[in-house]
């Protein structure tokens, strides 16, 4: 069975685990402390901060950009629905706009026409890798006094425009998760260049605790701290950190091997008309957290004919990125919403089996596979 996708990690993550294991301190210290420089100094950014997942990275976003009960925020509904929810969790109102087809990233068009009086930010999504138009969207959030917050949780090592993502906007949110392409387990970041942010984002991730325990662990006075605030645990651990600092040299490295990988995709399946494959315009460089596949109108079969005919044949996929607005939790608060675009980007398209180290034999199965269930004929 080739699967559709599996975390690169090596024994140097083990390793790295088991050493810190060995240290005595686990949870959030010194290891995160190294981490956070390190992830700041890759993408850019002044700052980064630690913490438990994206989701709870954009919750702890939300809140310092002021995100407030009864503000409108601006978001694909196409996307994984920790995006909307994050929303939620400051009592705020997600509002959906449409993706552009090309590259399944907000529409600014749309975008604009869904700003009201009580819009407050954009959040905006790198899909699968694939970095959104920042500069359109920052120049749209100027125009109407709006935050811009960038949900990359599939984009590190993606670029925009000749620099890394995490450094172009104020509040930049990444993941962990093992199914984007550096993991931690679990685990997110939040990179900002705001030092105000970043401090209020340190305490809040750690029950808004004015002293942290490392350093009232290497303090030589006694020291009590105040919660100036209430705040959240959010924290990573030093375990997390210590194979999160193994996997980010290894960053540039893996996209490069991703994207090899995609191109022979790319090129295995250019002369088939009835799909669109993944569009890399000039500027844009994705680490191809996902290689995703959307069937046009007149493509023979179905989407998930097409699935079930792949894992037939031993082939995992995965449907397209969902779209929240049809999710039970968000179906009645949107019943009426209609955004065409993203429901058929949703129900059309279809993801590939893309993982490092992928075995020539197995990047030839899912090509062969795939051409003869579309096309009748093996590579061309
Ligand atoms: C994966 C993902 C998240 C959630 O990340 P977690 O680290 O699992 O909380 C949020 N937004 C998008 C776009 C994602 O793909």
């Amino acid at each position: 069975m080739i699967p559709i996708a599996k975390p690169y990690l090596t024994a140097e993550e083990a390793q790295a685990a088991y050493d810190t294991i060995l240290t005595g301190w686990i949870t959030q210290g010194p290891r995160v402390a190294e981490f956070e420089e390190k992830f700041a100094s890759y993408t850019g950014a002044k700052y980064a901060v630690a913490v438990s997942n994206c989701t709870t990275a954009l919750h702890l976003a939300m809140i310092v950009a002021g995100i407030k009960e009864d503000d409108e925020v601006i978001c694909p509904s196409m996307s994984y629905v920790a995006t909307a929810n994050s929303i939620k969790y400051v009592g705020a109102k997600p509002v959906f706009a449409e993706i552009n087809p090309d590259n399944y990233n907000l529409d600014v068009k749309d975008a604009e026409k869904k700003i009201t009086a009580k819009t407050k930010a954009i959040l905006l999504v790198h899909q699968i890798g694939m970095p959104a138009d920042i500069d359109a969207f920052k120049k749209l959030a100027d125009k109407h006094n709006l935050k811009l917050i960038e949900d990359a949780a599939c984009a590190a090592g993606s670029s925009y425009k000749g620099r890394k993502i995490g450094s172009h906007s104020e509040l930049v949110c990444f993941s962990l998760h093992p199914r984007k392409v550096i993991s931690t387990g679990d685990g997110g970041f939040i990179t900002t260049n705001r030092e105000d942010y970043y401090q209020r984002m340190k305490l809040l991730r750690q029950h808004g605790m004015s002293v942290n325990d490392r350093v009232r662990h290497e303090s030589s006075k006694i020291i009590f701290e105040d919660h100036i605030e209430v705040g959240y645990n959010y924290r990573m651990t030093d375990i997390q950190a210590a194979v999160g600092i193994k996997q980010l040299e290894k960053l540039d490295w893996i996209v490069s091997e991703r994207r090899k990988i995609a191109d022979k995709y790319n090129a295995a399946f250019k002369d088939i008309e009835n799909i669109q494959l993944p569009i890399e315009e000039k500027g844009y460089f994705s680490n191809y957290q996902s290689y995703s596949i959307y069937l046009k109108d007149e493509c023979p079969i179905s989407r998930n004919e097409l699935m079930q005919k792949m894992l037939d044949a031993g082939i995992s996929t995965r449907r397209g990125i969902m779209t929240s607005h049809r999710e039970t939790a968000y179906k009645t608060e949107c019943a009426g919403l209609s955004l065409p675009v993203s429901e058929k980007s949703a129900d059309r398209s279809i993801i590939l089996p893309l993982y490092i180290p992928m075995k020539d034999e197995d990047i030839n199965k899912v090509i062969e596979v795939f051409r003869s269930i579309l096309v009748g004929t093996p590579v061309a």
